[in-house]
């Protein structure tokens, strides 16, 4: 555990320069260039085993998707044991229907489901749906919210305001969004009464986990409901964190209110990568007739749909969410716990399955006044002191939990945390 990462020598030392000839930045997906430059092993229920030896407790969760622990069982034999048959038909197979029908069963309200890869492109699939049925041009959006990095949902804050988000982002993309501060009820209905038949939809987390795990106000989605119900536009649920993690009817379920649209990702399929958009039955039918195209060579894969139908067949016969509430819960109060004690204020807020850590004091309710919290560098240094007592996590501040922790993990994460408190404060000491 206390071996440096680039400890001259070890193998996470030569893997690192390694893998920066292979792939730039060393990593493939930019997320990543976030996070630690450790090389995981092998993972196992809610843990992390490194080349080097290093064990950590995963509050990570590869961002989410790990919501049943690492590899779980009968998702790794259902998968193995169909992939023996086949692994992509370019036709149907009956497993694609099992894992429509179990998920269109957990999330309750949506009539038709089109399964796919990434949450990025049923993002994109489910906005140029919502554009189609209404035949109109604009997206409510809000700040905070991340909805892939594809050219025209791609946004990030610049100190002052938000914009595209990488160089190289198409001039103009975000050009037919109009992005709006969350929370606020009263932007949306000013949007409304400025574009009222313009607006095609408004797409949301229904949580803002991506910048604080936020949630919504009270009655807030509510009001999102009524003003795009009262001029004929589209709410769409972007599910892809909150989906089957919130509830096994995601956000919707938890917060009870029902889009017309929604993605899903991340915790569907216990790891293996699956999106899916599901719907009205009268609005999915267009990708039906095809008059709306929507497709991918690698969507819904036999391994995909194994994956799929076994995870989802767990969730509903063995619903772990009284656990992880009861294992979040816990780790929350700890958290605060150690903090207090230590004279830190930390700003935890969110749900058990999903919190968010900071520097800083009471709750706040939008993107923006996160940001005015102005402790982000101060986290992330925490973040690499957390990683280095063998606790996963990145500097972004969200703390996944998973059906795997438990009272070890617990005590594990709660020693390794004071311990990175007690590492950081003494290295904010020595510093001029
Ligand atoms: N939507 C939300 C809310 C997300 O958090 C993410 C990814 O983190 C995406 C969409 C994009 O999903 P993916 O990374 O699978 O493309």
């Amino acid at each position: 555990m206390s071996e440096s990462p680039s400890s001259p020598g070890s193998r996470t030392e030569s893997l690192y320069n390694r893998a920066r000839r292979v792939a730039p930045g060393g990593v493939h997906s930019n997320v990543r260039l976030l996070g630690s430059s450790r090389f995981i092993e092998r993972a196992e229920g809610a843990w992390l085993y490194d080349v080097d030896g290093r064990d950590y407790v995963d509050h990570l969760l590869g961002q989410g998707p790990n919501f049943l622990g690492h590899s779980p069982a009968p998702v790794r034999e259902r998968v193995a044991a169909a992939c023996r048959h086949g692994i992509i038909y370019g036709g149907q197979h009956p497993l694609e229907i099992e894992a429509g029908e179990a998920a269109l069963s957990a999330i309750g309200w949506a009539d038709l489901i089109r399964f796919g890869v990434s949450g990025t492109e049923s993002v994109h699939a489910a906005v140029r749906l919502a554009r189609a049925h209404s035949g109109r041009r604009l997206i409510v959006r809000f700040e905070g919210h991340y909805h892939g990095w594809l050219d025209d949902m791609l946004m990030a804050f610049d100190g002052t305001t938000w914009g595209a988000g990488s160089s190289g982002q198409r001039l103009g993309a975000l050009g037919d969004q109009i992005v709006l501060p969350w929370n606020d009820p009263a932007a949306v209905t000013d949007a409304f009464n400025r574009h009222t038949d313009d607006i095609a939809a408004v797409i949301t987390e229904p949580m803002m986990i991506n910048a604080g795990a936020i949630e919504p106000r009270p009655g807030y989605l509510e009001h999102l409901r009524s003003v795009t119900e009262a001029h004929s536009a589209l709410l769409i649920f972007d599910e892809v964190i909150t989906g089957f993690r919130l509830s096994l009817a995601g956000g919707a379920g938890l917060y009870g209110v029902t889009p017309d649209l929604a993605i899903y990702g991340k915790a569907l399929a216990g790891g293996w990568p699956v999106s899916a958009v599901a719907g009205r039955g009268d609005i999915m039918e267009r990708f039906g007739t095809g008059e709306v195209n929507h497709s991918g060579t690698f969507n819904s894969s036999v391994m995909a749909m194994a994956a799929t139908a076994a995870t989802l067949e767990i969730l509903t016969n063995d619903p772990p969410y009284e656990r992880v509430e009861t294992y979040g819960t816990a780790l929350m109060a700890h958290f605060e716990e150690i903090s207090r004690r230590r004279g830190i204020a930390m700003r935890l807020q969110g749900v058990p399955a999903a919190f968010h850590v900071a520097f800083g004091e009471g709750e706040v309710h939008d993107a923006r006044s996160l940001h005015g919290l102005g402790t982000h560098e101060r986290y992330a240094a925490l973040a690499g002191h957390l990683v280095d007592h063998g606790v996963w996590v990145t500097n972004r501040g969200i703390w996944y939990t998973s059906a795997e922790h438990g009272r070890p993990e617990l005590e594990a994460v709660m020693e390794r945390t004071a311990n990175a408190l007690d590492a950081h404060l003494e290295a904010e000491s020595r510093r001029p």
